[in-house]
């Protein structure tokens, strides 16, 4: 229990008493914009110093889609300038997260000498708006080839710039999108903002056929992650090569104590751990980043830190912010944030929660089954669409969360499987069946629904019981896709599930807009709307599952039902090189085919490379650690046998020790041997050195590691020449 008002406590309080009595500031008060959001140039800044004609182009340029005049990029720019000089930055950069997964940035100086031996301060709106960083560097997957290295980063004016502070610097940083100089998206924000852009128009539709669109402007989808995380003493963490290199160990045998004991969860929180969270909480705020959320994980030496929603854009950004701020804060407490997927074997990975869901700009979410009847019908047009979607394209989805970290975790009885399903929950699950069977008409016990004959009932607002090993739950009044990585952008699997569910939307609005015909009547919508949803209930209810994900019985059961259980990336790849992924995403202009099959190369490049470190590190950590560790152990043991000997006393025991420990030493040397042979071999294209890496090195590197951990637990532990795991997980 922590008793020290949190950093959020802080600025609410604050808040508060800024609102309520204005003459508290002047009285010495913290006014909030000290603490939440005072490095951001928001809204609420640029109202303050924009031209009022200026500040509302700007809201037309990101509401409704206008184009950004030069002459408005210049007085942006000039506001821009002014306010981060102001606070101490003396650099800029565009900020953009090519396909690497992380984020990139070149700085240049805000202070520009003029040429008479004197400095000005400059940012023109040419500036703000476009930059061309040496795009040669970023991975194109082939769609820029060498001789056109031109790539272009052009300011993403709904996501606020903001600053980033160390100890004696200040960077302003322009939120990007990175695009080919022909517009192909190199980046992992365009396709996500295109993917908004499509769920918007297919969700306006619907909200058009029940005549819920009546003041709303687009809708928008939301975004709430819960970001796990391990943190580690940096100086052990630095004396395994493998954790500097791989973020994960490659070996490391398992100490007696680890997480049975489920001791861990929601514990209280080690105090360097504590002051190192309220430090990265502090920078989040300051850059207006909503977290909300800490606590332990399962996993001794685990974490979460969660924001609260936002527009799914800016939640996007924030969530690399805020693995970036972990990155840098915990380097200040002598720690390692560590957020790779799987970075102790046998211990619990880490993932990131993405709860997603739909909204219109006047605030409805239309994913909360809500208390007015009428409006019932549509949340179950929604909610039918998210089943359609999920149904038809869990290939998709599983495909956009694959990465080789990924795999160590999906599957592993402490994530959701690789099987993509819906959890429900049993009232919508009662409903959706009664739906199937007519127009639903039965309250379910408990009083909460009130079902209505002419439309469809209420439903209790918090409907979702907690089932943590669904892949993909309802949770109330938002779905949670529980697969995701620690470690990942979480833009592509949100542009997937965007996609995807546009795609339903839109089918749906065709069947229903086809049936009413031109001339609609509430009692045709009606109608026809209970239609649709019948129909697609009975072809799509195969991917609802409300059961233990983790038992073997499921992988059974999915398989009657036709779901596919895609285990590595090798096998979920291919999902998003059929024909029909193309055309989805052509369709709702969300990728074209070059942009898709760019971003498959760089995936099996990525993978293939990734491995193909992890692999070189682990031989190298083989030969040069443990096999020295291993010869000198086994000469200590030598010599015993000899000195033994000597002595004339019985030498047996240790005789037969020996000889056991030179057997274990022998095979460890002819695995790394054949390990090292494997690793050696060329491949042409990417996939099929992703095809190999898969089929054959991982099994070698589970059978070294597994010669390696034994062997861990028989030489002197003085001998052994890396932290244990029990010095890892729970020194802190
Ligand atoms: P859990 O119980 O799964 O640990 P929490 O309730 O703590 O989850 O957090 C759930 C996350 O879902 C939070 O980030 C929260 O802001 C977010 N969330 C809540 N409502 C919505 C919504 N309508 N759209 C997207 N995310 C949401
Ligand atoms: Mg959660």
């Amino acid at each position: 229990m922590t008793t020290s008002p949190t950093s959020a406590q802080r600025a609410v309080s604050a808040a508060t008493q800024w609102h309520s009595n204005a003459q508290d500031q002047r009285a010495g008060k913290q006014p909030i914009e000290e603490i939440f959001g005072v490095d951001v140039f928001g809204w609420k800044t640029m109202h303050e110093r924009l031209p009022k004609s200026v500040y509302k182009a700007l809201q037309r340029v990101v509401n409704e889609g206008d184009v950004l005049h030069p002459s408005i990029a210049d007085v942006v720019a000039s506001a821009m300038k002014d306010w981060a000089s102001e606070r101490g930055a003396t650099h800029y950069t565009h900020w953009f997260q090519p396909m690497t997964g992380l984020t990139a940035e070149k700085h240049d100086g805000l202070i520009v000498p003029n040429g008479d031996g004197q400095v000005v301060l400059r940012l023109s709106g040419e500036e703000l708006s476009q930059g061309e960083p040496d795009a040669s560097s970023f991975p194109s997957g082939g769609l820029r080839a060498t001789f056109e290295a031109r790539g272009y980063t052009a300011w993403d004016v709904s996501s606020p710039a903001f600053i980033v502070r160390g100890s004696n610097h200040a960077t302003l940083c322009i939120p990007t999108v990175f695009v080919s100089w022909n517009g192909e998206a190199l980046d992992q924000k365009t396709p996500l903002l295109r993917s908004i852009d499509a769920l918007n128009t297919q969700a306006m539709r619907i909200l058009k056929i029940f005549g819920t669109d009546e003041g709303v402007g687009h809708v928008q989808t939301t975004l709430g992650t819960e970001q796990e995380y391990f943190l580690i003493d940096r100086n052990l963490y630095y004396a395994r090569p493998d954790l500097s290199t791989c973020d994960r160990t490659l070996f490391g045998a398992m100490p007696p104590k680890h997480q049975q004991l489920d001791d861990h969860y929601f514990g209280s929180i080690p105090s360097r751990v504590l002051s190192c969270m309220a430090e990265v909480e502090d920078e989040l705020y300051r850059l207006g980043v909503p977290v909300k959320t800490r606590h332990n994980e399962v996993a001794p030496g685990q974490y979460e830190i969660a924001p609260v929603f936002e527009g799914m854009n800016i939640a996007c950004d924030h969530q690399m912010l805020v693995m970036e701020t972990l990155k840098r804060v915990a380097a200040r407490f002598g720690l390692k944030a560590i957020l790779h997927e799987k970075p102790f074997a046998n211990v619990n990975g880490s993932g990131k929660h993405c709860n997603w869901s739909m909204a219109t700009d006047t605030g409805v979410n239309l994913l909360d089954p809500q208390d007015e009847t009428h409006t019932n019908l549509q949340f179950l047009t929604f909610l039918t669409g998210v089943i359609r979607a999920v149904h038809l394209n869990g290939d998709l989805m599983r495909a956009s969360i694959a990465t080789a970290a990924n795999d160590h975790r999906l599957g592993a009885n402490e994530a959701p499987p690789a099987i993509i399903s819906i959890f429900l929950g049993d009232m919508l699950t009662d409903i959706i069946e009664q739906l199937e069977k007519g127009t639903p008409s039965r309250t379910l016990k408990g009083g909460a629904l009130d079902v209505g004959a002419r439309t469809l009932p209420q439903i209790r607002r918090d409907s979702g019981d907690r089932n943590r090993t669904s892949p993909f739950a309802f949770t109330g009044n938002k779905f949670e896709f529980r697969a995701v990585g620690s470690s990942a952008s979480v833009a592509w699997p949100c542009a997937v599930i965007n996609t995807i569910v546009a795609d339903s939307l839109a089918y749906i609005a065709d069947e229903i807009e086809a049936a009413v015909g031109k001339s609609p009547t509430p009692a045709k919508v009606d109608a026809a709307v209970k239609k649709v949803l019948k129909q697609l209930v009975k072809d799509h209810k195969p991917v609802v599952f409300n059961g233990d994900n983790y038992t073997e019985a499921w992988h059974e059961e999915a398989e009657k039902r036709g779901l596919v259980n895609l285990k590595s990336c090798v096998e979920a790849y291919p999902a998003l090189e059929s024909r029909q992924c193309a055309a989805l995403f052509k369709k709702h202009k969300v990728l074209t085919k070059p942009e898709l099959d760019s971003r498959i190369e760089v995936m099996y490049e990525k993978y293939e490379m990734q491995c193909q470190i992890e692999a070189e590190q682990m031989a190298l950590i083989a030969r040069q650690m443990i096999l020295p560790a291993a010869h000198e152990h086994q000469r200590r043991l030598a010599e015993t046998v000899g000195a033994t000997q000597g002595a004339g006393v019985d030498s047996g025991g240790i005789f037969s020790e020996l000889e056991n420990f030179v057997g274990l030493v022998d095979r460890f040397r002819d695995k790394l041997e054949e390990f090292e042979r494997a690793i050696d071999q060329e491949h042409g294209g990417a996939k099929d050195a992703a095809a190999y890496v898969h089929a054959h090195v991982h099994p070698l590197m589970d059978d070294l590691r597994a010669l390696g951990d034994e062997l861990e637990g028989r030489v002197a532990s003085e001998l052994w020449p890396m932290p244990s795991y029990r010095e890892l997980l729970t020194l802190r």
